[in-house]
């Protein structure tokens, strides 16, 4: 960081941040110009030194100069990260788009077969649905708990799809993760550090999602705590920010994508459907992330929205899915990022998961 001081700023002031600062452990080097003092700090800089620094007497500005999260930024690690699943499915980096698609929540078995054997024949492999969900009102449905989880295994490992649920309590993450293939942070626990730091024990990949009131840079140091922990396999999932327009139940931060490209090596997808709460939205964000460069997208499907214990509004019926699925494949061809479209096999079922198709 580079500490400017006041044109009246005295020596003694300025010594006393030298020595602050050299006390713990960073360099510093002293620029005196004729009107004012500059001191560059090499070394261990964090948010909250600069905001110490910026309140201390004789300091006009404090300039950050280096990124505060270090392990998700892409200086240092300039290559993408690819996260690949147990039969060599890759997400990031030049694979093909994915689409996760399912229920927003598990409600039964019924509801999760017919949804499942939508989205696979639609060509995808990854299934969401929630188990745990975190609502705004305590008396709307909270999820079907590991009985849903149960369901779950169950329907995937019949159609050879990769799960991705919430978790939401530090506590539940070793069970949960031994049930899913990816573990979703959901939008209200971005910034739950005993759960992210749960997370960073894991080996299992994660798709941490925004917070709807975070900026990117808060983003990027809450997968800081999973990185720091150890479990180098996370998945960014822009969903939408909280802003003044009332007409979508979010604002889609479409520059998210490239934002992030720029700023991490993660794999970035978006979701549309909690980003626009509205199913009439959906398909024109999908294409639109496909089309800014995003790694994959994430669709809320239903069998039938309109008695969908959450989320019903923005949830896809059947028919619409297949149609999106169609404009996304002609989108990512003509952006020359195919999407990821396995075909099934009906002979392939039944085994255990996962089910080796090779891409189209
Ligand atoms: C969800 O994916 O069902 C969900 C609750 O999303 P978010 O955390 O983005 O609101
Ligand atoms: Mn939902």
């Amino acid at each position: 960081m580079i500490i400017v001081m006041h044109r009246g700023a005295t020596e003694p002031e300025i010594q006393h941040i030298t020595k602050h600062l050299t006390s713990r452990g960073v360099n510093v080097e002293r620029t005196t110009g004729k009107q004012q003092t500059i001191l560059t700090v090499i070394g261990g800089s964090s948010g909250n030194d600069i905001a110490s620094m910026a309140a201390m007497p004789g300091v006009q500005e404090v300039v950050r100069v280096s990124s505060p999260y270090r392990l998700s930024a892409r200086t240092g690690h300039p290559e993408d990260t690819v996260i690949t699943m147990t039969d060599g499915t890759s997400i990031g980096g030049k694979a093909p788009a994915i689409v996760i698609a399912g229920p927003c929540s598990v409600e039964s078995e019924d509801q999760l077969r017919r949804t499942a054997e939508c989205i696979r024949k639609a060509g995808v492999r990854f299934m969401r649905g929630g188990a745990f969900k975190p609502r705004t009102s305590p008396y709307a449905f909270q999820g079907l708990g590991f009985d849903g989880l149960e369901l779950l295994k169950k329907v995937s490992e019949e159609f050879g799809l990769f799960i991705v649920t919430e978790v939401m309590e530090p506590a539940h993450v070793p069970s949960i993760a031994e049930f899913t293939d990816i573990v979703q942070i959901g939008s209200r626990n971005m910034q739950n550090y005993p759960l992210l730091r749960q997370i960073g024990n894991i080996r299992k990949p994660v798709m941490l999602k925004r917070g709807a009131s975070a900026t990117v840079e808060e983003w990027l140091m809450a997968a800081e705590y999973i990185l720091s922990g150890g479990n180098d396999k996370v998945i960014l999932c822009e969903r939408g920010i909280r802003t003044f327009e009332p007409t979508t139940r979010f604002t889609t931060d479409i520059s998210a994508v490239p934002v992030v490209k720029k700023l991490s090596h993660l794999p970035i997808l978006v979701d549309p459907s909690h980003g626009t709460g509205h199913r009439e939205y959906v398909g024109s964000l999908a294409r639109a992330a496909i089309a800014s460069g995003a790694d994959g997208i994430m669709i809320e499907v239903h069998p039938d929205p309109d008695r969908a214990l959450s989320d019903g509004a923005q949830s896809l019926t059947f028919e619409q899915f297949e149609e999106l699925m169609g404009e996304l494949v002609r989108v990512g061809d003509a952006v020359n990022r195919p999407i990821l479209v396995e075909p099934y096999h009906t002979t392939a079922q039944k085994t255990d998961r996962p089910v080796a198709v090779k891409s189209v």
